[in-house]
């Protein structure tokens, strides 16, 4: 029960990630606000959390993280249902891209940045001036990726906008201090959501052979981290970039 009475705002808690760190939160005694674009998937999270046994602990509301009025209104949904925010994850992500030279600015960078660079940026934003009214503090924790840390084939917007999301993370951390405000971004390698399962099977096992235990990530060992993240326990973490990526980021050091 290592967040007990904390108030938390998930993004893209819907699905994947999001959704298996929801679930979490909740057994670690947290209240959460499902954030989606997707109103009927995080309603239905709430059924199946209720289901769990775990009544009133979770509400849903629905919201576009590229667009500010919508996370502005999502900090105040929690406060009004729950009383107050702690934690803010910043999780709700697109991914995809084409080869830079095939790309149509409109279609293939501007959403991506939107969603997966703005859409944190306003996190941020929303929830650190909540935290500020409350003089609480809070935590912030926000989703990168590797591929926020080095160049890879059809990832040259996604790149882009995760990589801010590890500058947002370091900024945040640095002017966010004086409030009691703390700010961790954390880059998952393979992990097996929608988002992933898409892809070939053998594309899959590719990915699975590129973390040194060979599979690929289940969503619920990153929810594990992202609690530990969020709770007191990991103070002194701060400004800075989790990897949990299963050893992806040393691979290439394995092969040689
Ligand atoms: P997912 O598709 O299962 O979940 C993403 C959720 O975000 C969905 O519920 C979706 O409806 C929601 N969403 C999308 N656009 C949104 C918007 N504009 N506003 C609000 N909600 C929106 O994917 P996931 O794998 O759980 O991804 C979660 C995060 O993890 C993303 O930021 C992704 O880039 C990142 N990530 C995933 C992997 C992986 O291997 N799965 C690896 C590295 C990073």
């Amino acid at each position: 029960m290592r967040l007990e009475g904390k108030v938390a705002l998930i993004t893209g808690g819907a699905s994947g990630i999001g959704r298996a760190t929801v679930e979490k939160f909740v057994r670690e005694g947290a209240k959460v606000l499902i954030v989606d674009i997707s109103l009927g998937s995080a309603q239905r999270a709430v059924a199946e959390i209720e289901e769990l046994g775990f009544e009133g602990a979770t509400a849903a509301t629905q919201a576009d993280v590229s667009v500010y009025s919508d996370v502005e209104a999502a900090v105040q949904r929690a406060v009004e249902v729950f009383g107050k925010l702690d934690i803010i994850f910043n999780n709700a992500g697109i991914a995809g891209g084409k080869p830079l030279l095939e790309h149509d600015p409109e279609v293939d960078y501007a959403p991506m940045i939107r969603v997966d660079q703005d859409g944190v940026y306003y996190g941020i934003l929303a929830a650190g001036r909540q935290f500020r009214a409350q003089g609480t503090g809070g935590v912030i924790i926000s989703t990168s990726s590797i591929y926020g840390e080095q160049a890879a084939e059809l990832a040259f917007s996604y790149s882009a906008a995760k990589a801010a999301v590890i500058s947002f993370t370091r900024s945040a951390a640095y002017e966010l201090a004086q409030y009691g405000i703390r700010a961790v971004a954390i880059t998952p390698g393979r992990v097996a959501t929608p988002i992933i399962n898409q892809f070939s099977e053998e594309l899959k096992s590719t990915f699975a052979s590129e973390q040194l235990r060979n599979k690929m990530t289940e969503p619920e060992e990153i929810a594990n981290v992202v609690a530990f993240l969020a709770s007191d326990e990991s103070n002194v973490i701060n400004g800075t970039v989790v990897h949990v990526d299963d050893g992806y980021s040393v691979y290439k050091q394995r092969l040689d």
